[in-house]
């Protein structure tokens, strides 16, 4: 079917159609139903200037080029460029949009390894950065100096599931001439589609939704800019941090159920939440599918599907000392720094992911020292309350 199911046809099917038959026919040579894995360095080349489109594998390689052409049509984009991890895809959008003496605003609430990218590295080559709170797109307005040239938007923002509204900030970049990558992890264009809302790049570390399975690590910058995705491939090219292409294959094979995990890490993600909210040890649940969420509105308008994702936090009971109890006491869950995959994955923010910031600056973004991350699984969800509640009890 895939090989008479052409690019144009797809251009009109359904996200799972999309998933599943972009970028992939069968092999003309062995009708082999999975393209085979391109494991090359180089390409012999016909003649002085004459080759099939690939001439070394760190510039680019067939197998990473179909993981693209599937990662675009999750954000019906024009392109994507494929990194070795999500912070080679962080670093790559930092060099090929911004120089010396340029100004970066970033979202408080983000994956505390851009933190320190931005901290440790690219300050040491004159990028300054403003952190706000751009859950009021306000604080992004206010922020915005002569030399910004980039704002950078994670949402639902990790732990604390705080949202940012794409629309209303990509309206003010516009008028200034800024750019807008918005990191779509948490929820992948399944779910939410930034670019459709006017944000010029999407940012993904494929290591989680993506995949899916806890197999691989890798990045990827999506836009619908021609000049961008030139600028991101030629950063990649100079700089070496192209996706091998094993973890590529591995990684095309999870966007094929994409679509089927995101509404399953949903549907139970939600049942989770719902249960949380009851116990008695929990004092508050962060998930936009609850009714008490803050933010309802804005995850009703930005939110695909009226699902929300796997991604949750919670507040426990007892502080620190019970979050950790809890932390070593999950048999089903695992305990582990990373999210997104097909088993339930349990962090505690303050001991973990955020270690280096101090008690005081995870306070004031939200993480208290009861905090604790949940990343909900595929497991059936049944199974995932009861191993919450007897490591809430023990
Ligand atoms: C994990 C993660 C990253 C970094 O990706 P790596 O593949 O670990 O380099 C960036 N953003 C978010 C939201 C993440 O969860």
């Amino acid at each position: 079917m895939s090989s008479r199911y052409n690019r144009k046809k797809l251009a009109h099917a359904g996200v799972a159609t999309r998933n599943i038959h972009l970028g992939v026919v069968p092999d003309p040579v062995t009708g082999a139903i999975l393209p085979p894995i391109y494991q090359t360095a180089t390409y012999a080349q016909e003649a002085v200037g004459v080759n099939k489109g690939h001439t070394y594998s760190r510039s680019s390689n067939p197998t990473v080029t179909t993981l693209e052409a599937k990662l675009a049509g999750i954000e019906y984009a024009l392109g994507a460029v494929a990194f070795a991890t999500g912070l080679a895809a962080t670093t790559s959008l930092i060099m090929a949009t911004m120089k010396q003496g340029d100004h970066l605003i970033c979202s408080d609430v983000v994956f505390g390894g851009t933190v320190r990218l931005i901290e440790t590295i690219f300050n040491r080559y004159g990028i300054s950065v403003s952190y706000v709170d751009a859950s009021n797109s306000a604080n992004v307005s206010g922020a915005i100096q002569a030399n910004t040239k980039l704002i950078f938007l994670e949402t639902p923002a990790n732990p604390t599931v705080k949202l940012n509204d794409i629309a209303a900030i990509t309206q003010v970049a516009k008028k200034h001439n800024i750019l807008v990558a918005v990191d779509n992890t948490y929820l992948t264009g399944v779910l939410q589609r930034p670019l459709e809302l006017g944000a010029d790049i999407v940012l993904y570390s494929t290591t989680k939704y993506i995949d899916g399975h806890n197999a691989t690590v890798g990045g990827a910058l999506v836009s619908n800019n021609q000049g961008l995705l030139t600028e991101f491939d030629y950063v990649r090219k100079n700089v070496g941090n192209i996706q091998s292409p094993m973890d590529a294959w591995l990684t095309m094979q999870g966007i094929k159920t994409l679509e089927l995990r995101l509404i399953q890490h949903s549907h139970n993600a939600q049942k989770v939440a719902d249960f949380l909210s009851q116990h008695p040890l929990v004092s508050k649940v962060y998930y936009p599918g609850l009714a008490n969420f803050s933010q309802r509105e804005l995850a009703a308008r930005q939110h695909i599907k009226g699902l929300h994702g796997g991604m949750m936090a919670f507040d426990v009971i007892g502080g620190y000392d019970h979050a950790v109890k809890v932390m070593n006491s999950v048999v089903l869950c695992t305990l582990a720094e990373s999210l997104g995959a097909t088993e339930s994955i349990i962090t505690h923010p303050s001991s973990m992911t955020h270690v280096m910031m101090s008690p005081e600056q995870r306070a004031a973004i939200g993480i208290q020292d009861g905090l604790i991350r949940l990343s909900v699984g595929l497991e059936t969800a049944e199974d995932i309350m009861a191993d919450l509640d007897q490591a809430l009890r023990s």
